[in-house]
């Protein structure tokens, strides 16, 4: 695990979510993946510190970890960045967990010392399994909801639309 957030080292990612695409796949089980991305993060190192955003993030990836059940995964994906991985997920089950998510970010305000609290908000692009094989596609999903979500504004989860979606067959 991640020393400073507890939150799974990304090299188990490839394993964890190649396993449970392919389980999803022959079970024929929902799963999703909730991008997580903490919005201007960069602003609060410049202002408070670098050791401050340290407990921002540590913060962030506690209420992560208290919002998902035990068989899910979060996973540190980058700097400020979670990968969640939820199994057994169904797309509106997904869309309600992320928005819990993002309320509590951004009900809550950590302290960074004993005067100073500091306000927080994040942004969730959502992606849902629909069979592809490749994992890859699904993280990708999310990274573009995720992208939306920032541009329509932060504070907000955005649900990856799939052309697959579309072309049934
Ligand atoms: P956006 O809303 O678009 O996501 O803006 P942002 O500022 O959150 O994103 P940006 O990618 O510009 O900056 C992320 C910052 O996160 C830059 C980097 O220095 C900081 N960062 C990455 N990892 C850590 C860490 O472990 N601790 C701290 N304190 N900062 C980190
Ligand atoms: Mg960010």
């Amino acid at each position: 695990r991640d020393p400073l957030t507890r939150t799974l080292n990304r090299r188990f990612l490839p394993s964890i979510l190649g396993r449970e695409v392919s389980l999803a796949k022959s079970t024929q089980s929902p799963l999703a993946l909730l991008m997580v991305d903490v919005d201007h993060f960069k602003m609060i190192n410049d202002t408070h510190g670098h050791s401050a955003g340290d407990i921002v993030l540590s913060h962030v990836a506690e209420y992560l970890l208290d919002a998902v059940r035990g068989s899910d995964y979060v996973f540190r994906y980058g700097g400020e960045v979670f990968l969640i991985v939820l199994v057994e997920t169904s797309r509106s089950e997904a869309q309600a967990v992320a928005e819990r998510i993002r309320k509590t970010i951004a009900s809550q305000k950590p302290s960074i010392s004993d005067a100073v609290k500091v306000e927080i908000t994040a942004s969730v692009g959502v992606a849902n399994f629909e069979g592809h094989p490749d994992y890859q596609y699904l993280i990708d999903l999310a990274d573009k909801a995720l992208y939306r979500a920032k541009q329509e504004g932060r504070n907000r989860v955005c649900v990856a639309q799939s052309p697959e979606s579309v072309v049934s067959t």
